[in-house]
């Protein structure tokens, strides 16, 4: 059984955007920058911004937060994202996620200029994405293509099941499989013999939130599980199947999987931080 460790894959990618960048500091080139936007103090939120501005400086990108008020207005957030849209040492701006309730998210999201949309989930990307033609991509959704790939598992003529059909998850990876030419099924909340439907399966990606949501005995042997969910339980973070108690049933019976945590969620940090020196290139 192979575990796609996305920690290590991650630190690969990560370690080539360091290089990148160490030349342009070399040639005393501008550098990527990421503007990080959060409204309140949500403290998961403050923590994932932290992380993305950290890893950020890590790599010797700059990293702008702007740190406002809960009670900030529909109108002070968008005039923040239009003079980020217009400021050219700008190439990715990234806003956090939930925002309060009085507050517009798809609205302020919408606002964002595609050409400096970080985490790729504009609807012009995800159009993009959709023709083929893309100019960034997804972070989740690409991560888990990315770690198929750094794994050597073949995807072209493999019956897929994504299980979720976000737009953040599920439905940007059910397309991105299928143009690698993966035969897709997709599921959701509404689909009835979840489990027979994977059964078939040769890679299973679930993406729901949902404990338990398939028992090992569920996968096909020699099948491939990437588990995107970041649940709990008594144990600790956990998975839609994988768990520190399905761990050895899983490894005994697939020839792949992601563990959580060290799967998808490292992977997504650093195609966060591939997209902001994407982003960078195509603006210069
Ligand atoms: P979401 O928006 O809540 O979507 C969940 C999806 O799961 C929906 O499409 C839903 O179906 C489906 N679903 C719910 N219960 C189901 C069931 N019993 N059987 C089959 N499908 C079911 O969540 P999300 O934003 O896509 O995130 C999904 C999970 O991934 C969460 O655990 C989240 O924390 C995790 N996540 C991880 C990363 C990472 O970097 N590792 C990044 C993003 C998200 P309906 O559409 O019918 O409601």
């Amino acid at each position: 059984m192979k575990l796609l460790d996305g920690k290590q894959c991650a630190q690969t990618i990560k370690q080539q955007i360091a290089e990148e960048v160490t030349l342009l500091q070399a040639q005393a080139a501008r550098l990527p920058k990421l503007a990080l936007v959060l409204v309140g103090d949500r403290e998961d939120s403050l923590s994932y911004v932290n992380s993305k501005a950290k890893n950020c400086t890590k790599l010797g990108m700059l990293c702008d937060t702007y740190h406002m008020a809960e009670q900030t207005s529909q109108e002070e957030l968008l005039h923040l994202i239009g003079q980020l849209n217009a400021d050219a040492a700008v190439d990715g701006i990234l806003v956090q996620l939930p925002l309060p309730d009085h507050l517009d998210a798809d609205l302020v999201l919408d606002a964002v200029d595609y050409r400096k949309d970080a985490d790729g989930l504009h609807y012009v990307n995800l159009g993009l994405m959709l023709t083929g033609h893309h100019y960034v991509l997804p972070c989740t959704p690409n991560g888990i293509l990315q770690l198929l790939k750094a794994n050597d598992i073949p995807l072209k003529g493999k019956h897929a099941v994504v299980v979720g059909r976000s737009m953040l998850v599920g439905t940007p990876t059910a397309i991105l499989l299928q143009q690698q030419h993966a035969t897709v099924t997709q599921c959701h909340s509404r689909t009835t013999r979840l489990a027979a439907v994977c059964s078939q399966a040769d890679i299973v990606v679930t993406a729901t939130g949902v404990n338990q949501l398939l028992r090992p005995e569920d996968l096909k042997e020699g099948a491939v599980l990437v588990d995107v969910a970041m649940n709990h339980d008594e144990d600790g973070l956990c998975g839609d199947v994988y768990s520190k108690k399905t761990a050895p049933q899983l490894a005994e019976r697939l020839s792949a999987m992601s563990p959580v945590p060290g799967g998808v969620g490292p992977m997504t940090i650093a195609m966060l931080m591939h997209n902001v020196l994407e982003l960078y290139k195509k603006h210069r």
